[in-house]
């Protein structure tokens, strides 16, 4: 590297911890790498939260268990073939776990 002033070869010279070019005419200069450096900061990116379990609650009625003669169950709907098919109504209860179905 040379000096803008008068072209003479810079030559290197600590300065208060900072390695810093300098040269006979009294020009210095402070080499880019080390400014660079030194503003260079480590980014960790934030980790995205995951849903590994989605817990579907259905909400709960008054039927009676023909297995254990339980009187509340899960209640959901679910459309099984096409648009135009009535929808079943899924019933689970709650004690036995026994799942049934009905036509509506
Ligand atoms: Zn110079
Ligand atoms: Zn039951």
């Amino acid at each position: 590297m040379f000096c803008p002033e008068c072209g003479s070869i810079l030559r290197p010279k600590d300065k208060g911890g900072k390695r810093i070019l300098f040269c006979s005419c009294g020009y210095t200069k402070v080499p880019d790498e080390e400014m660079s450096a030194e503003l260079k900061e480590t980014v960790i990116p934030q980790k995205k939260i995951e849903v590994i379990e989605k817990v579907e609650i259905h909400p709960k009625i008054k039927i009676e268990c023909s297995k254990c003669k339980n009187k509340v169950a899960y209640y959901w709907t679910q459309q099984t073939r096409g648009a135009d098919e009535p929808e079943t109504r899924f019933f689970k209860c709650t004690k036995c776990n026994y799942t049934w179905r009905e036509y509506s």
